[in-house]
Parts: structure tokens; C-alpha cells; sequence
């Protein structure tokens, strides 16, 4: 087959101009990103073997090797693992298949300085390409395990790049860097000296299980035939199976930009080993960022599964719940088979006694955040909260454990989130009851007329913004035995212990109202299960709410968008008995033997209440006309 020209993706070309442009300060870290790929290859050619002995590989000596040659300026990472066919070079290397690549090309566009571009570049598997950090071109030959051909990738990082096949090439896969000069004032070192060579393995990959070995170039001036000894450069120890004051954190960082390919720095490492019966390791691992693709269906979750030190797989999904599915790390476990498949796995009760154990111990460290760190507790669960929080209404057994953690809005301060024992802790004499509002910004939900009474009496409401928040309320229920209750739902009696005269009064306006309210749900029928005097309202005429055990409009909304069928919930219209609007509408209604107009004028304060929630109305055109009417009649 001649030689082909392929046109790179336009993602994959931007990301190249990234690299070559060198956004990033650090450009050693492109070894490391090579030989962590390598290293993954490696990883998968022993389990492909293991699952398919027939499979034509050599696996006996399974290595990584790095060459460099002065003369050329070129620099070698080879390794003897599963390797990439012809297709799967296009495929792999032409093309960037993360989904999140767009808002990442958009961020970094946006990111003001180079730390922010850092970050980001590191939250994205741009690994290959990073090569263009050192390199003016790139070879890459490779043969697939098994096959016989191989296939040759080169490219030279701008628009295109060639493939061709080859019939000579070894099992595995190479890449050749043509480095650019060395430029050490820009952090480009020369990457040809095997000192800089040996230090950048042990800095970013001394962890690595395979052996990574430099081959030393021969030495001209030396007599004879003495063929150099390889060196092996890193200590393969695997950093789970070693005590902790074995192991700097640099080192435990490094493992986790390995599996994660996140360049930034954890927020925390957890270390937790069980002994006994079922043994394993494991080191786990809390990003300091919430990923992009976080919330989205492909997003990959689960921890990398070893079994006594060999891979088995990644985003192993049975160890971890899908709340906390932003944890990454390695779980090795000493009495599985290395044959164990994602189903088995999914049903396995050693998996599951470990699934619960390194669930409580995250949440126990996110515990000790928050006892002990609270910028380290506030940079988790501005990240990770949201995600945390559908951990109350999926996994009971250990909501009070998350709700402990939990910290969320409130009236009590502008800017600092509270826990709930702290509202509990706030709360007055003779109130009974959390209470919280949900809505989709503290702005709204704070001038929403539902809030009225309790700014009056000083009452702290929770603010609650996420989507999840709708859920998790109704599926707990309540705190210490005190209930969580929206302040838009059922009657509201913030009076506690009911004064006398306040009844009274009361009393006397359900009379007087009595004919108004009866008339009105008439009127509304369609829209409105009931009209009744409101004890929430100070300022606005009218609010609607929820009965007590009904859905909310954001909750109905949610089932739709998740394709479930549900019924309309009819709510209920509060009027404001001491608001002139109300008291002028009962005067009317009582006084007039036509009521037509009367009519349009409930519709008003009705549709007016749909707003005053950040709620549409049903008509608007209708809404106009009604209003613009009634102006043209004040001129
Ligand atoms: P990432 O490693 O983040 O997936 P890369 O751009 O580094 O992104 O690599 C893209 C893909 O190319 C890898 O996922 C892997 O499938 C393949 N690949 C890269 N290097 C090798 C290698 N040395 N051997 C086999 N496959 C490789």
C-alpha cells in the first residue's frame, strides 16, 4: 500500500497548535505521557494473552525501552505490548474522541493565564500529541499483537499526517521524537542526555510496573564489541502495596496523573489496605476539579482493578457507587480471578463487602475535611457536592453520612454555606421544621413572595439551586427528627404557639373572604385545585403552592425530560387578606351583581403569582392584552 496523507480532525489540529505553541510550562511531562501509554499497552497485551492463549504474542519480556541518539536528535519510546492496527492508528491517533473536547477548546480560549491553561490541557487526553512540545515531528510504527504488518504514522503536527504499512516492524509500538533545539531558558532541556532522561523517568514514572530501560549509545571510543548493559530506570514498585511513609506525595501524584489524566494535583490520598479473608489494596484518590464531562452519560467511572499486580481493568464501576463516581485510583485484590468479568464483578459479595467499605471511608475523609480543612472542604464541595448529593436519594444506608457533610445557600449569610446541624443549632423557639426552597438561583428564590413571612420573623431558609435538591428533599425527609418542609408547600404556621387573638382575627377574615375564595376556585377551576388566605405573605397579593405531598412544577418537569408521563398537579392560590389589591377584589365581589370583568381581574392576580415564582404564563399573549387593557383604562 503507498503512502497516504490524512487531514488530522479539526479538534486534534487545534490541540496540536496548542502543543506546539507550548501553552504548557513543563515540557518533560511528554515523557511521562509517553510511557504511560506505552505502559497501558503493556498492561493490555498481558490480559489479552491471558484471556486468549492462542493469541501469536511474545510476552516473556514485556518492557518499555528508551533510546536517544545525539547525532540525529532523535529520541525513542518503544514498548512490546498490544500495539495498534492500521485502522486503529487513524482511529486512536487522527482523532480526539473526547465529547467534552469543544467546551475544553472554548475554556482554554477563555482560561486568562497559563495556570488555568495548564489545568485544563491536563483534563484531557491530549497525551500523544504532547510530543509536539519537543519534537518538530513525530514517528510512530507500530504492529498490532498478533497481526503480521505493521504501519507507520508520521506527521510533522500541523494539518495532515501519512500512513503507510510496513512489513518489517516488531511487536509494539515506537515513537520517534525529531526534537526541536534544546531550549533550557524555555524549559525545553535536551532531552538526548540520558542524565535528563533518567531523572524525568524517576520524577513522573518510577511507580510504573513494567521496567522502563534506557539503552546507552554506544560509545565510539570504547574498544570493541562490548555491547552496553540496559539500565533500568525506575523501581517498579507498585505504590498501593508500599507503607505510606514509604512514599512521598509527589510520588502517589504522579500515579494518580497516570490514571487519571488530570495534570493537576489530587485534593486528598487515601490509603486503605483489608487483610484476611479477602485481601486487596487500594489508593484512592479526590480530584481538586470537577471534570467537564462529569454529568454527562459517557463519562467514565470506577477505579482501575489489579488483581495481585496485574491489571485487569479500567473504570471498574462495581467498587465505587455512581455518586461517587469522580473518585479515581487503583484497587488491587488478591483472591479474584484474573479472568473476572464487569458482570461478575457487578454480582461478586467480596465486591460488594469492599464497594461499602471504601465508600464510608471517602465519606469518613470528607468528614475530616470538614472538621479539619475547610478551604479543602470548600474547594470539595463546590466541586463535588451536586454529584455527592444524589448519593441521599440512592444509597439510604449511608445518607445520614452525606448529609453530615453536606453544606448548602442560606438566608442566614450571603456568602457562607451552612450545615444542617448549624441550622438546627440556629433554629428559634417553637420552630419545629428545616425549611428550605428550591429554585434555580439564590436571586430568584430569594425574592420569590413564598419567602415573604419568614424574612418578617427571621426565619433561616435554606436555598437550594441544584436539580438533584428536588429529589433528595422528598427522599429524606428529614434531619435529627426534625422534618425538612419547603416554604412553598402545604399551610405554613409560623406563629407556634397560636395567640388568641391572632386566631380571632383569622377567624374573622375566613368569614369575610369566604364567599371571594369559593367564587375564585370556580373561576380558576382549570388551573387551580383551590383559592385560600395565605399566612406566608406580607408584601406581594397572591402566591401559589404546592399541597404538601404533591410534586413541584420543577420536579413534574424533570420526570418529563426523563420521559416519564405525569399528570398536571393542580396548586393552590394564596391570597394576601391585608394586600389593598385582595381587599379591593373581596369589596368588588361582594358589591357587584356583574362579575365579568371580575373574572379577567382573578385570572390577573392568578398569572400574576405563576410570575412572582419565576413560573410563565399559560397565555401570555393573553396576559398582555388583559394588562394592557386595563393600563389604557388608568391614562
Ligand atoms: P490517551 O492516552 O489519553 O487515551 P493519547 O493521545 O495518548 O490519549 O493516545 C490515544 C490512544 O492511542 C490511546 O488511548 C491508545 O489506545 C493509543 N495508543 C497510544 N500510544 C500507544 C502505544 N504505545 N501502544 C498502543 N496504543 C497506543
Amino acid at each position: 500500500m503507498p503512502t497516504e496523507t490524512f487531514e488530522f480532525q479539526v479538534e486534534a489540529r487545534q490541540l496540536l497548535q496548542l502543543m506546539i505553541h507550548s501553552v504548557y510550562s513543563n515540557k518533560d511531562v511528554f515523557l511521562r505521557e509517553l510511557v504511560s501509554n506505552a505502559s497501558d499497552a503493556l498492561d493490555k497485551l498481558r490480559l489479552e494473552k491471558l484471556r486468549d492463549d492462542a493469541l501469536d504474542a511474545e510476552v516473556s519480556d514485556l518492557h518499555i525501552e528508551i533510546d536517544v541518539d545525539k547525532e540525529a536528535r532523535t529520541l525513542t519510546v518503544r514498548d512490546n505490548g498490544i500495539g495498534m492496527s492500521y485502522e486503529e492508528v487513524g482511529k486512536l491517533i487522527g482523532t480526539i474522541a473526547n465529547s467534552g473536547t469543544a467546551t475544553f477548546l472554548k475554556d482554554l480560549k477563555e482560561a486568562q493565564d497559563e495556570a488555568g491553561a495548564e489545568g485544563l490541557i491536563g483534563q484531557f487526553g491530549v497525551g500523544f500529541y504532547s510530543g509536539f512540545m519537543a519534537a518538530d515531528e513525530m514517528t510512530l510504527v507500530t504492529r498490532r499483537a498478533g497481526e503480521t504488518q505493521g504501519t507507520r504514522w508520521t506527521s510533522r503536527g500541523e494539518a495532515t499526517y501519512t500512513l503507510e504499512t510496513v512489513d518489517d516492524a516488531p511487536q509494539g509500538t515506537s515513537v520517534t521524537l525529531h526534537l526541536k533545539p534544546a531550549d533550557p531558558e524555555n524549559q525545553l532541556h535536551d532531552y538526548t542526555s540520558p542524565w535528563k532522561i533518567r531523572e524525568i523517568v524517576k520524577r513522573y514514572s518510577d511507580f510504573i510496573t513494567w521496567p522502563i530501560r534506557m539503552v546507552p549509545e554506544a560509545d565510539a571510543s570504547a574498544d570493541g564489541d562490548s555491547t552496553p548493559e540496559p539500565e533500568t530506570l525506575n523501581s517498579m514498585k507498585a505504590l498501593w502495596a508500599r507503607s505510606r511513609s514509604e512514599v512521598s506525595d509527589d510520588e502517589y501524584h504522579e500515579l494518580y496523573k497516570h490514571i487519571s489524566h488530570d495534570w493537576r494535583e489530587p485534593l486528598e490520598t487515601i490509603r486503605l489496605q483489608a487483610e484476611g479473608t479477602f485481601e486487596y489494596q487500594s489508593l484512592l484518590f479526590i480530584p481538586s476539579h470537577a471534570p467537564h464531562d462529569l454529568f454527562t452519560r459517557e463519562f467514565k467511572r470506577g477505579v482501575q482493578l489489579y488483581v495481585k499486580r496485574v491489571f485487569i481493568m479500567d473504570d471498574c464501576e462495581a467498587l465505587l457507587p455512581p455518586y461517587l463516581r469522580f473518585v479515581k485510583g487503583v484497587v488491587d485484590a488478591a483472591d479474584l480471578s484474573l479472568n473476572v468479568s464487569r458482570e461478575i464483578l457487578q454480582q461478586d459479595r467480596h465486591i460488594l463487602m469492599m464497594q461499602r467499605r471504601l465508600t464510608k471511608k471517602v465519606l469518613s475523609t470528607v468528614k475530616d475535611f470538614m472538621t479539619k480543612d475547610a478551604d479543602r472542604y470548600a474547594t470539595f464541595w463546590r466541586e463535588f457536592g451536586t454529584v455527592l448529593k444524589e448519593g441521599l436519594v440512592t444509597d439510604s444506608e449511608n445518607s445520614e453520612a452525606i448529609l453530615a457533610v453536606a453544606s448548602f445557600a442560606t438566608t442566614h449569610s450571603d456568602d457562607e454555606p451552612t450545615t444542617l446541624a448549624g441550622y438546627v443549632e440556629r433554629m428559634k423557639d417553637g420552630q419545629d421544621d428545616i425549611y428550605y426552597l428550591t429554585g434555580d438561583s439564590r436571586q430568584s428564590i430569594e425574592n420569590s413572595p413564598h419567602m415573604e413571612a419568614f424574612r418578617d420573623k427571621g426565619i433561616e431558609v435554606l436555598l437550594l439551586t441544584d436539580a438533584v435538591d428536588e429529589v433528595w428533599v422528598d427522599a429524606v425527609g428529614e434531619y435529627e427528627g426534625k422534618k425538612l418542609r419547603s416554604v412553598a408547600k402545604g399551610e405554613i404556621d409560623l406563629d407556634g404557639e397560636k395567640d388568641e387573638k391572632a386566631d380571632g382575627e383569622r377567624a374573622k377574615q375566613a368569614e369575610d373572604y369566604a364567599g371571594l375564595l369559593g367564587w375564585m376556585g370556580e373561576q380558576l377551576e382549570a388551573d387551580i385545585k383551590e383559592v385560600r388566605l395565605s399566612t406566608r405573605l406580607t408584601v406581594s397579593p397572591a402566591c401559589v403552592v404546592s399541597d404538601a405531598h404533591d410534586l413541584t412544577p420543577a420536579l413534574e418537569q424533570m420526570y418529563r425530560a426523563m420521559g416519564q408521563e405525569v399528570p398536571t398537579t393542580k396548586r393552590i392560590l394564596e391570597l394576601n387578606p391585608d394586600h389593598l389589591l385582595v381587599k379591593g377584589l373581596n369589596q368588588a365581589y361582594k358589591e357587584r351583581e356583574d362579575r365579568d370583568g371580575l373574572v379577567e381581574s382573578a385570572e390577573l392576580l392568578h398569572t400574576l403569582a405563576v410570575l412572582a415564582e419565576g413560573g410563565q404564563p399559560k397565555d401570555p399573549a393573553r396576559f398582555v392584552k388583559l394588562v394592557a387593557d386595563r393600563l389604557e383604562r388608568t391614562l
